[in-house]
């Protein structure tokens, strides 16, 4: 497909998300489970910025078990669009939410006795059931029963004919720390214990996240949660285990115009960035009200941190960077982003591209979790698009049939 083509359904930038990567992943990641453990595919944040709906679809039809989402309209998107998979909501929801989860048929997590209440008010005045998980406090602080609550409200909540447990799990903080997971797994399996003891048998029982289920085989129990290395990166520090991971990832934009510039001439906002030399400049429609360039607010560790940090801001400085600025691509060379990023324009320094045209285009960076949902999602299979999700979030297949016109409107 040409480039004109894509830019009539998509505009001059977009995200290029490779299905059979995540096909690959998801087969690679479920290879490493025994069977029965089951596989939840978590695609929360818009699948981690690879658009929830399709790639919902490609994880089942590669073989995803459940999913798993943290709010209800996340939840209320995927059925929406027709996915009947179930579908569990990671957060505690606030009561006026629960009627609503409660007929989009979303599994709900249950952090305290309250909440257990208000899900079985709710299964009530919606006439269905709800299906819950409870979701039990070992060392991440942040939702949860505390550990010696969930014997007695399970043997309550049994009782109740509106609920129905079908799980239990709870989530590691710092999975990479063997210290701290194994604390967590460790306090975790005694309140599967306790259940045991007192005959209750919960069918899904979970609490490895991408790391803990690299790490720590022994604990995939009924069912692991994947999200990191379905979307083809590996945990900080987890080990390998032979698996492969694909990027299904690539961030494209066409370039906009062309000028050149003489030496000593400030260029962008504040007029930060000088040219050295005369060069040739190219303006991208990127920026960063679409996640570009946004850098992580972080704090010096220690001095030796604070140290580095100051080295590398005077050789900037010097104009002699180590190579760890914003640099996009194009025709298989890097080219220094230059000036301040705009909001949605950028200017890139391509002096010694000579060839470089209008029109061409340029692969960027962009740290996936910042990336807008409004920069359109190209669905492609071997590099070919099959399916826009396009600014507004209208899901437009292309028809790629010879001689066929993509344009909208075309022909009226
Ligand atoms: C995000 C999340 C996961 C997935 O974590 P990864 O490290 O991306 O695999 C699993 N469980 C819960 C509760 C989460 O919020």
């Amino acid at each position: 497909m040409d480039l004109a083509k894509l830019t009539w359904l998509a505009g001059p930038r977009w995200i290029e998300i490779e299905a059979t990567a995540l096909e690959h992943n998801l087969r690679a990641v479920k290879g490493l489970l025994q069977p029965p453990t089951r596989l939840l595919a978590v695609i929360k944040a818009d699948a981690y910025g690879t658009g929830a709906v399709e790639v919902a679809r490609i994880f089942l039809a590669a073989g995803a078990d459940y999913l798993g989402v943290t709010t209800l309209a996340e939840g209320q998107e995927l059925r929406q669009a027709g996915i009947r998979a179930p579908i569990l909501l990671m957060s505690p929801l606030l009561a006026e939410e629960l009627p609503q989860a409660l007929t989009n048929d979303l599994t709900l997590t249950i952090s305290s006795r309250s909440g257990a209440e208000a899900a079985a008010a709710a299964a009530a005045m919606v006439g269905r059931q709800a299906r819950v998980h409870l979701k039990v406090e070992t060392g991440l602080q942040r939702t949860g029963l505390e550990p010696g609550e969930v014997v007695p409200l399970v043997r309550e909540i049994r009782c109740w004919p509106g609920v129905q447990l079908e799980g239990i799990y709870s989530h590691l903080a710092e999975a990479a720390h063997p210290g701290a997971a194994r604390r967590q797994m460790e306090c975790f399996q005694r309140v599967l214990m306790e259940l045991e003891e007192q005959q209750i048998s919960l069918p899904l029982k979970h609490i490895c996240n991408s790391t803990g289920l690299l790490l720590h085989p022994a604990m995939h129990l009924d069912m692991v949660r994947a999200g990191t290395l379905l979307y083809g990166q590996f945990p900080y520090q987890a080990p390998r285990r032979g698996l492969e991971l694909k990027n299904p990832w690539q961030f494209k934009a066409r370039i906009l115009f062309i000028h050149d510039v003489a030496a000593g001439t400030p260029v962008g906002y504040g007029g930060d960035y000088v040219v050295k030399k005369a060069t040739r400049l190219a303006v991208i429609p990127v920026g960063y009200a679409d996640g570009f360039a946004l850098t992580p607010v972080s704090r010096p560790k220690d001095l030796n941190d604070l140290a580095r940090h100051l080295v590398k801001t005077i050789l900037a400085y010097l104009g002699r960077g180590v190579g760890e600025g914003t640099a996009v691509t194009i025709a298989g060379q890097r080219a220094p982003v230059v000036g301040r990023v705009g909001m949605q324009l950028s200017m890139v320094d391509v002096g010694h591209l000579p060839e470089v045209k209008v029109g061409q285009e340029v692969q960027l960076d962009l740290r996936r979790p910042t990336a807008s949902a409004r920069l359109p999602r190209v669905y492609c299979r071997e590099g070919q698009p099959y399916l826009v999700r396009t600014t507004s979030g209208e899901m437009v297949p292309v028809l790629s049939s010879a001689g066929q016109n993509l344009a909208p409107g075309a022909g009226i």
